[in-house]
């Protein structure tokens, strides 16, 4: 690839588009920083990353389990917004932050911005510095956690046949069942309530406090329903737990929201439908499900 070629091209680029801005007769040192910071960006497509901007693998992971979770719960986004303060430290696993800061290690003529681009999640190079940090510090607390843990998992379990399995930092979201099946659905009802009392403008009558348990008690007591069973069990089996083959999987997004009565079954149709029971198969309110708190015992 010749810069020079590329260079005149984007000149020829820039004149078409912005040449009717009548030419100042000096260069201002903004415009050669400018200049310098393109010709860093220029420099890295000799380095023939840019033969691999289109060729880089991603490190966002692809949620495998979305298959069998609610369509809306994949975008689980909200627990690391990006416009909210990142922390960057959970953001990425410690796999991820080792392998980026091997990358750079080895490829130290790579230049800021073609880094920034070939890992999109690093916003900057602050990020690089922290994994750093992170590394060297995690190296040594892992190990120290190990001894006091086994120290402390000793005196339970004298016994040296009894033994300590410690799981990997970022691996929960793989191997904790409920992590794997349950959570996804809680927070899918959650979202749908939330969304009702949006869509409706719900008046609340009660207190924070009182709406918060009834409302978790009431997601709770929806997928304890037998029709959630095997919905709790896949997550055991995913996590290879258990070994078994489910053919049904009930969801709350076919059982409790594919409703066709518009309105609650406790009154007179006044109140729109926010949920089909799973247990007694009604139609509900949210004043009825939740203020006035439905539950199967
Ligand atoms: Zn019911
Ligand atoms: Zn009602």
């Amino acid at each position: 690839m010749n810069l020079v070629n590329i260079v005149e091209h984007l000149l020829h680029l820039t004149k078409a588009e912005f040449g009717f801005e009548a030419k100042t007769t000096t260069t201002t040192s903004d415009e050669i920083f400018a200049s310098q910071q393109l010709f860093e960006i220029l420099k890295a497509f000799k380095h023939s990353c840019f033969n691999e901007l289109h060729t880089y693998d991603s490190l966002e992971f692809d949620d495998e389990y979305d298959d069998m979770m609610d369509d809306d719960s994949s975008d689980d986004s909200d627990d690391f917004e990006e416009n909210q303060d990142p922390d960057i430290r959970n953001y990425f696993t410690l796999e991820e932050k080792k392998s980026i800061v091997e990358w750079i290690d080895q490829h130290p003529n790579y230049t800021i911005s073609s880094i920034l681009h070939r890992f999109r999640k690093v916003k900057s190079m602050t990020y690089i510095k922290i994994f750093r940090e992170y590394i060297s510090q995690n190296g040594s607390n892992l190990e120290e956690k190990t001894q006091t843990g086994l120290d402390k998992f000793r005196s339970v379990f004298p016994n040296q046949k009894s033994e300590l399995l410690i799981f990997p930092e970022g691996s929960t979201g793989y191997v904790q069942p409920q992590d794997l099946s349950l959570f996804r659905s809680w927070k899918f009802i959650h979202k749908k309530i939330e969304h009702y009392t949006r869509i409706n403008r719900t008046m609340i009558n009660m207190s924070d406090h009182q709406y918060f348990i009834n409302m978790q008690s009431v997601i709770h007591n929806q997928l304890s329903a037998p029709s959630f069973k095997n919905l709790t069990k896949s997550g055991f089996i995913n996590a290879g737990i258990i070994d078994e083959t489910i053919e049904e999987l009930g969801k709350p997004k076919d059982i409790c929201f594919k409703f066709y009565d518009l309105y609650c079954s406790m009154n007179n149709y006044e109140n729109r439908t926010l949920l089909i029971c799973a247990w007694c198969k009604k139609h509900f309110c949210h004043y009825h499900l939740i203020e006035k708190i439905h539950i199967h015992l």
